[in-house]
């Protein structure tokens, strides 16, 4: 009865209605944190799907990372069954990724293009950097990619930027020279970087209207989610998108074209421009370091005129304490349009704040609370620690294994970071892409072949002679000038490159079996040596190596069963757009430990932010940037905003962090919540006063569970506290070290020293310390000795004491 998708409609209020049903050229949803925007915005692609007035091919929504853009494509498909098939739910980069290995060819570059990931940039930067000698006039690799990202998503190019650039400073000049080089062997290497696979789109799209217009004609609604996050590239690839077709020749390009379409397009001569979806939050925006724009939301209304504007101000997700917490917080950032969130769900708990001595007296709060939690009947999946930096992670991730809680880290360290895994992509990019010169230089001596710089040049000298690639070189062993045993081994190398080719990528007419992906790279690492060089090696490190490869090996088999008609080339891509956040599913039973950023659009019944002190957050990177402390409270406020029901607050009074011991500070962001909602199990002044802190962590020690070398649980560092709780410590960690300890030497591993404190040498006798460097095992303490003079000790084994 009524309405095709009356039950679409179904428990939304009036705004959340409105913002699905309205139809018309362009709709901006502007709301806060848990009002409902994810969920309007997938209600409102099955509204037009169920009431027939788009083909699910003519839909192209965007979200932030691969695994909201899964959600979502899920959620539709439970509100519309099977029909959803063909819809493009995706990244901006996935769906770019798309446009590109089906247009490549129209401007210089094979379907078949490598996807650089910033590792992989990085490295052919840091070769240009040398080349260059730029160093010199301190362009760094880091700082010379930053500054190329940060111009791509400008849509600035090299020759563009070069004009506006003071070209008499001669590291300008350099720098320009570089941007163009790196550009130039991205080419040459038939490879785009993240950055320009948004950039290359737009210029596509702008320099071939007759390519653009096909996607204009297909695509009739787009979607954004997240839209306080575009950066400019991102906003100018949407604004050509909706565009109105240009009918440029469209009929010399159909014939190619056309296939591309699932679904008859609209025939319509005068076709009008699609239809617009933006939703976002500029309190939310917490990327404008990488170039997110928030005019981007702020000037829709200009971009866009006539569009309608929806807000949302109900809160679904969290508790009254929590949203007032949230609100209070972002009051303080000026330049906004006041928007108060309300909920009727109730205040709920109050926030519990803890301040630990340390870093591991903090980690050991939050995993004692998960405990509790976890015995009230909160499940470990519900619950997630967020932290600034990713370093924050060791301390927690310490304790959580003590404490066996189950835990899960997203982002850090990531699988495809690794570097064998590097190795085996680079092995499949290879046959892929021959045109990849970083691929195959990468693989080159991988395993140790004897195949050094010499003749590394000496193969490059010669695909530059005979004006062939560098990978056909290594077909030419023979012609090299390199001695016998050398060629062999090219000639090998080559020999398994097209032995795998074979296999992946079949003659033209044949089609490669569901399993050419894995069999071609148990080819690869099998016939190279690769994995038996890491099995007969004596390094332990080597065995999760191969374990690694076994798993990258798993991956290709589950993809083959998810994309029976998949091939190289779209595994290749699938792999390269994994983002950090992509890798929460598995998130199941255990807590997730996050940095803020990834922390974005998610939600669980109780949040640990952590670390919440002056320098951290606010991070100290951002007091010089222009807005950038009004970008950490925002930061802030998706960390509060992401609780739904308990929220904890923590900080630590000291801190080491980059091989050095600091004295933290509360944030100023803590001064912002409203006293009465935060209830302090232990608040910063209980530590200041030493008495509180002694109780606690007297509390927290164990009966004869002494830490560290001397063997006698006694007191190594010279005074009563024990920063380190004790618990749950396996025992025989502690004794495999003190057997190995000489008499005046000791483990101090966690011996906290910061510069003015005074200690105790057995040797040197009492002394200051000027500063402390390095890290981990590596500490060094420079003390001034007041009888013995300066000196550098090893604080790691070095026989002191703190006074
Ligand atoms: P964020 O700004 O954090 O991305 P959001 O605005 O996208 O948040 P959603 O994630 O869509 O918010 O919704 C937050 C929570 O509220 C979800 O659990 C969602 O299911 C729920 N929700 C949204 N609208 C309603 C409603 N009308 N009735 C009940 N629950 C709702
Ligand atoms: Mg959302």
């Amino acid at each position: 009865t009524g309405r095709p998708d009356e039950d679409l409609l179904a428990g939304l209020n009036a705004p959340q209605r409105e913002a699905v049903t309205y139809r018309g050229a362009a709709l901006l949803i502007v709301a806060g944190a848990g009002s409902g925007k994810t969920s309007v915005l997938t209600r409102r692609i099955a509204s037009l799907l169920r009431t027939r007035e788009a083909w699910p091919s003519q839909i192209l929504a965007i979200t932030f990372t691969n695994k909201a853009a899964g959600e979502m494509r899920e959620r539709v498909q439970q509100l519309v069954g099977d029909t959803a098939q063909g819809m493009w739910i995706s990244t901006f980069h996935s769906a770019c990724v798309r446009i590109l290995r089906r247009e490549a060819e129209q401007f210089g570059f094979t379907k078949s293009f490598t996807i650089y990931d910033s590792g992989d940039s990085r490295a052919l930067i840091k070769r240009l950097v040398k080349e260059h000698e730029a160093d010199a006039f301190g362009l760094t690799p880091a700082s010379v990619q930053s500054r190329i990202s940060k111009l791509k998503n400008e849509l600035a190019d090299a020759e563009s930027y070069g004009r506006s650039a003071n070209m008499s400073d001669p590291a300008e000049r350099l720098f320009v020279e570089i941007f163009g080089d790196y550009q130039r062997a991205l080419q040459k290497a038939n490879a785009f970087d993240f950055d320009d696979l948004i950039a290359q789109t737009v210029y596509l799209f702008r320099a071939f209207p007759h390519v653009a217009d096909v996607y204009r004609r297909r695509f009739r609604h787009i979607l954004v989610d997240e839209y306080q996050d575009t950066n400019h590239a991102q906003y100018a690839l949407i604004h050509e998108l909706t565009r109105p077709p240009s009918g440029a020749a469209a009929d010399r390009f159909e014939s190619g074209g056309m296939m591309i379409f699932d679904a008859p397009p609209a025939a319509s001569p005068e076709l009008s421009g699609a239809s617009l979806t933006v939703v976002g939050d500029s309190d939310q925006s917490i990327y404008a370091f990488r170039g997110a724009d928030i005019r981007n939301i702020s000037e829709f209304e200009r971009d866009y005129p006539g569009a309608k504007v929806v807000l949302l101000e109900q809160n679904y997700r969290s508790t009254q304490t929590i949203l007032s917490a949230a609100n209070a917080v972002i009051g303080n950032n000026f330049d906004r349009k006041d928007k108060k969130l309300w909920t009727d769900v109730g205040a709920g708990e109050k926030i519990v704040g803890f301040t630990g001595y340390s870093q591991h007296d903090e980690a050991q709060f939050v995993a004692d609370e998960v405990e509790t939690l976890r015995k009230a009947g909160v499940d470990y999946a519900g619950m997630a620690v967020f932290y600034r930096t990713n370093s924050q992670s060791r301390a927690l991730e310490e304790i959580f294994i003590r404490s066996a809680v189950p835990y899960k880290i997203m982002g850090g360290t990531k699988f495809y970071d690794r570097a064998e895994i590097k190795d085996a992509l680079a092995y499949l990019v290879a046959v892929a892409n021959p045109a990849d010169e970083l691929a195959v230089r990468r693989i080159l001596n991988k395993p140790r072949r004897g195949i050094g710089d010499v003749t590394e040049t000496a193969i490059a000298r010669f695909a530059a002679e005979e004006g062939i690639s560098f990978r056909d070189a290594l077909a030419n062993a023979s012609a090299l000038g390199v001695g016998p045993k050398i060629q062999k081994a090219i000639a090998h190398l080559d020999a398994v490159l097209v032995e795998a080719t074979a296999i992946m990528l079949p003659a033209s007419g044949e089609v490669a079996p569901p399993t050419a992906v894995t069999d071609g790279l148990n080819v690869l690492l099998g016939k190279s040596g690769y994995l038996d060089a890491l099995r007969i090696s004596k390094d332990p490190q080597d065995e999760a190596r191969v374990e690694n490869l076994d798993e990258l090996v798993a991956v290709t088999r589950e993809f083959a069963r998810n994309n029976p008609d998949g091939t190289l080339l779209d595994f290749l891509t699938e792999v390269a757009l994994v983002s950090d956040a992509d890798d929460l599913d598995d998130a199941t039973g255990s807590v997730s430990l996050m940095t803020l950023h990834t922390a974005k659009g998610l939600e669980y019944d109780a949040v640990f932010l952590t670390g919440v002190e002056e320098d951290l957050l606010p991070h100290r990177i951002s007091a010089g940037e222009p807005g950038g402390p009004q970008e950490e409270r925002r930061l802030f406020y998706v960390g509060i905003t992401r609780a739904r029901k308990r929220l904890h607050l923590s900080l630590a009074m000291t801190r080491a962090q980059f091989g050095e011991v600091t004295v933290a500070m509360p944030s100023r962001f803590l001064q912002e919540i409203p006293h009465d909602l935060i209830d302090w199990r232990q608040s910063p002044g209980d530590v200041n006063s030493r008495g509180g802190m002694q109780s606690r962590a007297l509390n927290a020690r164990r009966p004869g569970g002494g830490f560290g070398g001397s063997g006698s649980g006694g007191n190594r560092y010279g005074d009563e506290l024990v920063p380190l709780p004790q618990r749950d410590r396996p025992a025989s960690d502690i004794s495999k070290f003190a057997n190995r300890i000489p008499a005046k030497v000791r483990d101090n591993s966690d011996l906290e020293l910061a510069a003015g404190d005074r200690i105790r040498h057995e040797d040197f006798g009492e002394g200051r310390v000027d500063m402390v460097t390095g890290e981990g095992a590596k500490r060094i303490a420079h003390v001034r000795f007041d009888s013995a003079g300066p000196k550098k000790l090893l604080i790691k084994i070095a026989p002191i004491s703190k006074l």
